[in-house]
């Protein structure tokens, strides 16, 4: 192990359990419920889940594209699974969730790329949980309208799509996206009417001025909701860790996009895209 691959001390994490998150916890364990929260091990399961909040990975387990810093296979997926978007909207009834984010692989096997099922989620999902709150992380779908309007229209509160670098490394990062798409992808939820979010994960190689641009792209796109996260490596395969972005500067970039006139921004070492998404939302209705 590197010195660099050791995380600093602030990226450590003290486990809280309160009732909520208990009683969450036993409930998911005995109705055999699956989130991303558990599975990837989130360190911020404990607020989340204070706050009947979790999150849904849909499209299966094996994704058609593959970024750097993604611990999700790339492989041949699953056969559709019209039965999915029932399921997960169940999951969020036994859970009884306030908000739920739903995300998934890129499906770029299926003709619609993904885009019924994204769909259908957040259908389900609303109809049997009238009061929830739905947040679609969505891949790009090629930025194809058709396919996007076909998302947009199931009205999730929030739409999410991450470009997560910057541009001068973006291809090495993500090479089956585009910055441009990516941007492009959150114009057309904006102009469509629907509140739009994004995330840029720090420490993959982009500089400080970088990030500060990425962050005014992101604005002058249509992005409202914006959250900025430290990259943990998943595996020596993967992107090596290229700094520890300090707590600090994590502050000033809160602030600097408060400035730029993002309607809301979380950013941290242990902010993940979906932490406390739905209070985040929140802010941003209230303001
Ligand atoms: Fe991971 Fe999404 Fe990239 Fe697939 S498209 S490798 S799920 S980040
Ligand atoms: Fe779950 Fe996201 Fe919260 Fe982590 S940050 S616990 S994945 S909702």
């Amino acid at each position: 192990e590197t010195p660099i691959e050791r995380k600093p001390e602030w990226i450590k994490t003290r486990a809280k359990m309160g009732p909520e998150y208990t009683a969450l916890q036993s409930l998911v364990k005995s109705e055999g419920l699956h989130t991303v929260c558990q599975s990837a091990g989130c360190p911020n399961i404990f607020e989340c889940w204070e706050d009947k909040e979790a999150t849904f990975l849909i499209g299966g387990d094996q994704c058609t594209r593959r970024c750097d810093f993604c611990q999700i296979d790339t492989g041949k997926p699953q056969p559709l699974d019209r039965d999915e978007p029932r399921r997960v909207a169940e999951s969020v009834q036994k859970m009884g969730l306030k908000y739920a984010t739903i995300t998934g692989v890129a499906r770029d096997d299926l003709p619609d790329g993904g885009a019924w099922l994204y769909a259908e989620t957040v259908r389900a999902i609303h109809e049997m949980n009238p009061g929830t709150g739905v947040e679609n992380l969505i891949p790009d779908f090629n930025g194809k309208p058709d396919l996007l309007t076909e998302v947009f229209e199931s009205r999730p509160e929030v739409l999410a799509h991450n470009v997560e670098t910057v541009p001068r490394i973006f291809k090495r990062i993500r090479p089956a996206f585009r910055y441009d798409r990516s941007l492009d992808v959150i114009t057309q939820a904006r102009d469509f009417g629907l509140v739009t979010k994004s995330n840029l994960i720090l420490g993959m190689g982009e500089t400080r001025e970088e990030v500060s641009q990425a962050l005014r792209d992101l604005h002058e796109a249509g992005c409202e909701l914006i959250t900025i996260t430290q990259y943990l490596r998943p595996s020596p395969r993967h992107h090596p860790v290229e700094r520890w972005v300090k707590p600090e500067e994590f502050v000033e970039l809160k602030d600097e996009a408060d400035e730029i006139g993002f309607a809301g921004a979380l950013s941290g070492p242990l902010v993940r895209s979906s932490y406390r998404a739905g209070r985040l939302y929140q802010q941003a209705m209230d303001a």
